[in-house]
């Protein structure tokens, strides 16, 4: 009678035992799965929200690397197995080309994540999901441009914009894909040719980033730039009253409208699924989340870019610059065509 005490008492021990293991286990799943990293190429306040705001609500510890998207994907590879990053985030369709030709990325099935994205700016192989799009636009002085003289991207050659235009360098990511998308539709020495002939008309060597170009239309350097939509969306809000001056003293141009005309060169950013993420559940649920109608107007309503989901209207400011038709040109061309947009560049007198 003892004997049996003594057993079922050890029975009831191990158990217990055996439970708290399994529970210790199960807790530790669970922290590891508490968690994501997100290496982003997006420096804007925005995101930084919306990252709060989806940490806050599913319970998931955020863990954010910023740096250029060439660095990221570099320390992807490097990091190789013990890479903790769950998704990557760019700026430009074409470095999550380069991601997906460097095998780092998984496909997603797009129905898992949202019916309602635009069509024209899914990758058409599956492996990256537009978040928002912006077009690469020109601003203007209307003081000292007559808008009939503006039309597409291949005019601003023309002698008539000499010492007028104002653009940053060819080294930049959204240059060499406006370079690219020229490249898909023209070809490499007819994209020379234009690189070469739109540098004789700057108004200054190229220098300074998007909003610098703005703000030196206002100070007479130049009359036009090309710059992304949103940077006079953020100048036109922004806190300094000199920023919001310069933003409302200028007007975008959208090139290419014509009937017979291809439209707006665009891009995206968009985020990438990575192949090794350790936890790829979280990763598709901020996925679903940065699509979302909320995280959609937040982005147009704070970085004035276009939300890419079609039930989200654009920012009242962004609406202003009205309606326009977009390059429908396939955006893994703007990897595709890359390393010849460079090696064109190198080649021109473009700085
Ligand atoms: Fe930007």
């Amino acid at each position: 009678m003892k004997k049996n005490l003594i057993l079922l008492l050890c029975l009831i021990l191990l158990g217990c035992a055996n439970k708290e293991n399994k529970q210790n286990k199960e807790n530790k799943k669970n922290t590891e799965n508490n968690q994501i990293t997100i290496y982003t190429k997006r420096h804007y306040d925005t995101d930084k929200h919306l990252f709060e705001k989806f940490e806050k609500e599913n319970n998931i510890n955020v863990n954010v690397v910023q740096a250029s998207s060439d660095e990221l994907i570099e320390r992807i590879k490097t990091e190789g197995d013990n890479c903790p990053a769950d998704v990557l985030i760019t700026v430009d369709a074409g470095k999550l080309y380069k991601a997906v030709d460097e095998k780092l990325l998984e496909k997603i099935n797009i129905s898992d994540i949202n019916n309602n994205i635009n069509k024209n700016l899914i990758d058409k192989n599956g492996f990256w999901i537009p978040i928002t799009y912006r077009s690469r636009v020109i601003a203007y002085n209307p003081e000292k441009v007559d808008v009939e003289d503006l039309s597409t991207y291949e005019d601003l050659k023309d002698k008539k914009w000499k010492n007028r235009i104002l653009v940053r360098t060819s080294s930049n990511a959204y240059n060499q894909a406006l370079l690219s998308s020229l490249i898909a539709h023209h070809g490499k020495n007819i994209a020379l040719d234009w690189a070469n002939q739109l540098s004789k008309n700057f108004a200054r060597s190229p220098k300074g980033n998007d909003r610098d170009q703005i703000r030196a239309i206002f100070r007479n350097v130049g009359d036009i730039a090309i710059v992304n939509s949103y940077y006079v969306g953020l100048l036109k809000s922004s806190d300094d009253e000199n920023d919001q001056k310069i933003g409302d003293a200028v007007k975008i141009f959208f090139p290419n409208q014509g009937k017979n005309e291809r439209g707006a060169h665009v891009n995206i950013s968009g985020v990438g699924l990575l192949k090794k993420s350790p936890n790829k559940e979280n990763a598709l649920k901020l996925i679903r989340f940065l699509t979302s109608e909320y995280a959609q107007n937040y982005y147009t309503n704070n970085s004035f870019e276009y939300p890419v989901n079609l039930n989200v209207k654009p920012s009242s400011i962004v609406a202003e610059w009205g309606e326009f038709k977009i390059d429908k040109l396939d955006l893994n061309e703007l990897g595709i065509n890359r390393k010849q947009a460079i090696e064109v560049f190198e080649k021109s007198k473009w700085d």
